[in-house]
């Protein structure tokens, strides 16, 4: 048991507390600075244990991510690849689909490609998941040679 931001052993109390709110290995300080974002920017649990199952399978992703206009649940940078962890795609509007797509225009214009991913398939499936967007980003970077 150990905390996957800093190595450091976690007690039998730190490992409880965040495998219940998060469901990854964190200690006391490092959940405190998750408890912080997920106050401040209403981070959904899944984009939290995708991004620590990304960070281990040696994707470095960045939570929050600001683009300048909104904050984006997880952006891997290098490839340009922003991650939006939809929590209610079973309701759906009609205007949230339209907003997404517009969304997902400009991120496109400014040379980014937006990904929106439901919850539940990080909850089910997140080794799927992971690997779906390393083959993501190996396409990214092919491309991105391509044009540079
Ligand atoms: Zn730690």
């Amino acid at each position: 048991m150990k905390c996957l931001e800093c190595n450091n052993k976690l007690t039998h109390a730190e490992h409880t507390k965040s495998m219940e709110n998060y469901g990854v290995e964190l200690c006391n300080r490092h959940r405190l600075r998750i408890d912080q974002l997920v106050l401040t920017k209403s981070t959904p649990k899944e984009a939290i244990q995708l991004y620590y199952a990304l960070k281990e399978a040696g994707i470095a992703a960045m939570l929050e991510w600001w683009d300048g206009k909104k904050s984006v649940d997880l952006a891997i940078n290098r490839v340009k690849l922003n991650i939006e962890i939809d929590t209610n795609y079973n309701t759906i509007t009609h205007e949230q689909a339209i907003l997404d797509l517009e969304e997902a225009m400009h991120s496109f214009k400014s040379g980014f490609t937006t990904i929106r991913i439901p919850h539940v398939v990080v909850k089910y499936y997140l080794k799927d998941t992971v690997k779906n967007i390393q083959g993501i980003v190996e396409g990214l970077k092919v491309n991105i040679k391509v044009i540079t």
